[in-house]
C-alpha cells in the first residue's frame, strides 16, 4: 500500500523516467543524488548511465525490496532527506528526484545550500507554477523571489497525473534548477532580505507603506511605498531591502 502521507505516488511511465533522466544529460563522471527512489523507476535508469547514484529513501519497507534488485553502483541510504546532512554523503554533482510533494519547499532551499551543478525534480504543477512566476503574475509569491534569486529555473514540461499510482489530485512539473555562480543583484544582507520578502508576502493585498510602518520608522524617502509586493520585480524587492537595512543598521 502506497503511503500517501509520505507522498508516494509512484511514477508508472518508462518514457517519463526516461525524458527525467536524459534532462540530468548524465555523464560516466557523474555522481547522483536521487531522494526518495520509491520503487527504483527513475533509479535503475540513471544508475546505467552515471558513475554513482546515492539514493535517500525515508521507508525502510522500500528500501528491503530496492535492496535486491538495484545495480551496485547505487549506494541506498534509509533516512529522512530532510534531517540527514548532506555533508556526510559522498560529493554529488547533480540532483533528480520525483520529489514527495509534501517537503517540496524545505528539501529544495536544503539543496541551495550545497554546491551542485543542476537538478531535475518533479513537482506539483502549481508549485512549479509558484517558482518561476514573475512579478504581476498570481502565482508570483515568497517562493518566485528566493528560487529566481538563487537559481536559473525552468518548467521543461508537465507530465499528466495519469502517469503516477495511486492518481495524485494534480499535474506536475518537471523543473530544472541551475545554481547562480552569483546573485542577479546584491542584497546587503541576505536574511534580511528574506525576511522582508517573506513579511511583505504575508500580506500580499497591501500597500508596502501599511506593512512597513507598523515595524519601521523614517519610511519618507523610500521607494514603492504605494505599491504592493506583488508589482516589484525581486530587484526593486532588493532595493526597498538594502535602503530598510541601511536606515536601520
Ligand atoms: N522515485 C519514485 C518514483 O518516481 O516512482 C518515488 C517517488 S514518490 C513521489 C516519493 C518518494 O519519496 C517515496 O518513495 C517516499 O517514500 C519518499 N520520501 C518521502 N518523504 C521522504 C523524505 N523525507 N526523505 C526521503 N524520502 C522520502
Amino acid at each position: 500500500m502506497a503511503k500517501k502521507k509520505i507522498g508516494q505516488n509512484f511514477l508508472i511511465d518508462k518514457q517519463v523516467a526516461e525524458r527525467e533522466v536524459d534532462y540530468v544529460n548524465p555523464s560516466e563522471e557523474d555522481i547522483v543524488l536521487e531522494i526518495g527512489p520509491g520503487k527504483g523507476i527513475i533509479t535503475k535508469l540513471l544508475a546505467k548511465k552515471v558513475k554513482k547514484v546515492i539514493a535517500i529513501e525515508i521507508d525502510s519497507q522500500l528500501i528491503n525490496n530496492l535492496e535486491s534488485t538495484l545495480p551496485d553502483n547505487v549506494t541506498l541510504i534509509n533516512a529522512d532527506a530532510l534531517k540527514i546532512d548532506f555533508k556526510s554523503l559522498p560529493a554529488f554533482n547533480k540532483i533528480v528526484s520525483n520529489l514527495p510533494f509534501q517537503i517540496s519547499s524545505p528539501i529544495t532551499f536544503k539543496f541551495l545550500k550545497y554546491p551542485f551543478s543542476k537538478a531535475v525534480l518533479i513537482y506539483q504543477k502549481d508549485f512549479a507554477k509558484r517558482m518561476v512566476a514573475c512579478s504581476g503574475s498570481k502565482d508570483y509569491s515568497r517562493l518566485s523571489v528566493g528560487i529566481y534569486y538563487k537559481t536559473h529555473c525552468r518548467i521543461l514540461e508537465t507530465v499528466s497525473k495519469e502517469f503516477f499510482f495511486p492518481i495524485p489530485k494534480v499535474d506536475s512539473s518537471i523543473v530544472e534548477l541551475i545554481p547562480r555562480e552569483n546573485p542577479p543583484f546584491k542584497a546587503l544582507n541576505e536574511q534580511f532580505f528574506f525576511d522582508i520578502t517573506k513579511k511583505l508576502f504575508g500580506h500580499r493585498r497591501k500597500k508596502i507603506k501599511n506593512i512597513l510602518e507598523d515595524v519601521y520608522s523614517k519610511l519618507e524617502n523610500l521607494p514603492y511605498l504605494d505599491k504592493r509586493v506583488e508589482e516589484l520585480t525581486p530587484e526593486q524587492i532588493g532595493e526597498l531591502s538594502n535602503l530598510l537595512f541601511k536606515i536601520n543598521h
